[in-house]
């Protein structure tokens, strides 16, 4: 065999053994009013690339079902028929709902999917100049109340039961598609990966450099930058933060997340991160924690078996659920030079 045959069967062999090696495939794409990232990590990639682009067509379909925006959607047909009459939906549909009512029965209803009849009063796109009137805020609250989401079994129909309600998915969705898109890539024999969700994430199996994946939490303060470092895999790590959304009145910091019982935004905390094994959950979950304030809110996350937290409060305070099975490392720590694969709570 002459030098230069014997040097291309080497290459070709050594090129061989690279494609073996399992690479990250991501799509980042903006999905739901929010920065979304896919990623499969499989030596394949016309398979990564397939199943990336399948978990960004569930989202897509769930998104179509769920949108209080579209007026297509099954919900904006709950929605328009308020105080009128039962809609029969798909069993999907149904399903989200009763779980979504089962949070509201967990959370004392700080968790609660009919907030939405609030929808009209507050803006935070800076377009509020002015602190609501008392007077709508009231008149919204009282439609506020998750009991008066009838779900009929036999017929699969949903009622609200009084005109003025709505419901709207903004603080379980993106965790119930997360969950989907990774169900959708793990059937199609993704063994590693990840899911982010607008700062809701979802990771299984290993980053292609083996070990667990390391997430960023947000700073609040310089969202760019992580607070925490979270090193996780088969887990769910959702962050709900104050500086998502929000307007600024008087000095005064409204933010996109709402005290059913009052209809007006919560204060306390700048953030909540909960982990745990389900995506849906952990989003409902940081968005009732954050309603429900440090000391409820850390009560009930240390009451529930495989769920933790991480809550950022309004002095910056870094506080720990007591069962946090994960490693994390505090900006002090001297692990803070490691690179993150990932940052949720980060983007706009
Ligand atoms: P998240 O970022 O998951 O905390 O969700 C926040 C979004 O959920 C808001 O922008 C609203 O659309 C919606 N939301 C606000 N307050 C509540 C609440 N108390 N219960 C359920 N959804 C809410
Ligand atoms: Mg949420």
């Amino acid at each position: 065999m002459n030098r230069s045959i014997h040097i291309s069967i080497l290459l070709c062999l050594s090129f061989a053994a690279i494609s073996q090696q399992p690479r990250a495939y991501t799509h980042a794409l903006s999905l739901m009013g929010s920065a979304f990232e896919v990623t499969a990590v499989a030596a394949d990639d016309t398979l990564a690339w397939h199943a990336v682009e399948a978990g960004i067509a569930e989202i897509q379909r769930i998104e179509r079902m769920i949108s209080s925006w579209d007026p297509k959607s099954e919900t904006s047909e709950i929605n328009r028929n308020a105080g009128i009459s039962p809609v029969k939906v798909s069993p999907e549909l149904f399903q989200l709902i009763f779980r979504s009512k089962k949070v509201s029965q967990l959370t004392g209803g700080a968790f609660d999917i009919s907030f939405a009849a609030i929808d009209p009063v507050w803006r935070f796109d800076g377009s509020m100049k002015t602190l609501p009137d008392s007077a709508a805020v009231r008149a919204s609250v009282a439609k506020i109340d998750w009991q008066k989401i009838e779900l009929d079994v036999t017929n699969q129909t949903i009622f609200l039961k009084e005109k003025g309600m709505k419901i709207g998915f903004g603080a379980i969705g993106k965790g119930y598609v997360a969950n989907r898109a990774r169900a959708v890539m793990q059937e199609m024999g993704i063994k590693s990966g990840l899911v982010n969700a607008g700062g809701d994430l979802t990771c299984w199996g290993h980053p292609p450099q083996g070990g667990q994946w390391r997430i960023g939490i947000a700073d609040p303060k310089v969202r760019d930058q992580a607070i925490a470092w979270l090193w996780a895999t088969g887990q769910a790590i959702v962050t709900s933060g104050n500086y998502e959304r929000f307007t600024i009145l008087d000095g005064i910091r409204y933010s996109h997340i709402i005290n059913p019982q009052t209809g007006y935004p919560v204060r306390g905390l700048k953030s909540v991160s909960i982990m745990c094994a389900d995506a849906e959950l952990a989003d409902a979950l940081a968005t009732a924690v954050f309603v429900m304030g440090k000391e409820d809110g850390l009560a009930l996350i240390n009451q529930l078996r495989g769920v933790s937290c991480l809550l950022v409060t309004d002095t910056d305070e870094l506080i720990a659920s007591d069962n946090l099975p994960l490693h994390f490392y505090t900006k002090s720590s001297p692990q803070d030079s490691v690179q993150h694969d990932f940052q949720i709570g980060g983007k706009p």
